[in-house]
Order: C-alpha cells, then structure tokens, then sequence
C-alpha cells in the first residue's frame, strides 16, 4: 500500500497494526501468522498433553502459540485496549493452521457477567475462525452465578470448577461444537466447559486457542 493512501486512510479509520505499525490495518495476515508456532495440542477432559494416557479417546485443545510476548501484542490489545477489531482478523489467521473441523458450530467460552469489557474476545476470534471454515459461531452459552473467592485460582477458574458453572441452551442438544477462548491456562474453563455440553447433550468435537500458557 502507498504511503500516501495509508495516510489517507489514516485519516478515515485510524487504526494500525499492533505488530508492525502498519496504517490503516487492524491487524495484517502475515503478522498474525508471524505470531503463530502451535505448542502441542492438550486433552480436553483434563487439560493434560494430548494424547492423554488417562484419556485415550478425549479431544484436543489446540492452540496456535505459546502465551509469549509475540503473542501478547495481539491478546493485550485485543482483552485490555479495547482494540475488538483485531479479534476477527486474528481467527481466520488461525484458521490457516489446521483443517475445518467437523463440526455444526463454533461455541466462544462466554464473557464473564461482570467484566467491563463489553464484547467477548473469544466470539470476536470465533468469528474470525467461522468467516474461513463456513461454521457458525454462536455466543450461546453463559456463566451461571457469582461465586466466592478462592486462593490461587482466577475468578474463570474457580468458576469453571463448578459442575454447574456453565448454562448451555437446549436448543444445542445434538449439535457437533467446537470450543473457542483466546488463551488457554490450566485448561480448567475449556473441560468444564466441555463437561457441561456433554451433560447437555451436546457433542464437543474439539477446542481452539489464540495462546497456550502451559509449555511441558
Ligand atoms: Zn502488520
Ligand atoms: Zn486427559
């Protein structure tokens, strides 16, 4: 693009590239995929490496980096700057890593009641991944309730270690989901989340990550 139209457009939408600065680019493909070395995929029924010995015939989660500071100049962004417009861009970056999944639908991991933000993250990402696999992504399932503190854990994780932390519609009974959330840590959220489909009667075929901050 010529100086002169990105200054142009500068003018028009103000944005730039968090990565490389670039006007007029909420966020180019090639640097989200400069972003992007998929650690190695973990269980979706504990959180574990895949393939999990405990879990032989459990999914996967699958991330498309490490939580490391390449990774973070999106996600911070994205979470705390209030720069939603980079979560699309970012998941149909992601979708180039591996094959359409078979399934009806994309699930976001819900934003939580009493965040500020004012989007969800994960649908934003959802997005993304839905405009290049053609799979619908729904923000459809809910937190429950507010929950009491607990040492050592993160308000999602104290949360997610509920059996009912999450309320999953009926009107999903049957399909075949995939799970989205932007960074994966104990993996706690992702299989309870996983847990409360299954007990609804929804089929959970997978999970996709921004970032993984676990390396074993
Ligand atoms: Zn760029
Ligand atoms: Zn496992």
């Amino acid at each position: 693009m010529s100086r002169l139209l990105s200054a142009f457009l500068h003018v028009l939408w103000p944005v730039s590239c968090p990565v490389c600065g670039r006007l007029g680019e909420v966020l180019c493909a090639e640097c989200a995929a400069s972003l992007f070395a998929p650690p190695l995929p973990r269980c979706l029924r504990c959180g574990g490496l895949f393939p999990c010995p405990r879990h032989p015939n459990a999914p996967r989660i699958r991330s498309a980096s490490p939580y490391n500071e390449k990774i973070k100049s999106v996600i911070l962004p994205l979470k705390y700057g209030g720069l939603r417009a980079v979560g699309q861009p970012l998941g149909a970056a992601m979708a180039t890593l591996w094959e359409r999944p078979d399934a009806d639908l994309l699930l976001p991991v819900p934003l939580h009641r009493r965040s500020r933000r004012g989007y969800n993250q994960a649908f934003e990402i959802a997005q993304g991944l839905s405009q290049a696999w053609g799979i619908e992504a729904v923000d459809a399932v809910r937190w429950s309730r507010r929950l009491p503190h607990r040492a050592g854990l993160n308000r999602e994780e104290r949360q997610a270690l509920r059996p009912d932390a999450f309320i999953v519609p009926k009107k999903l009974r049957g399909l075949r989901v995939v799970l989205v959330d932007d960074v994966c840590t104990t993996g706690a959220t992702l299989t309870r989340l996983a847990a409360a489909c299954e007990s609804a009667g929804v089929s959970v075929v997978g999970a996709y990550t921004t970032a993984n901050s676990v390396e074993k």
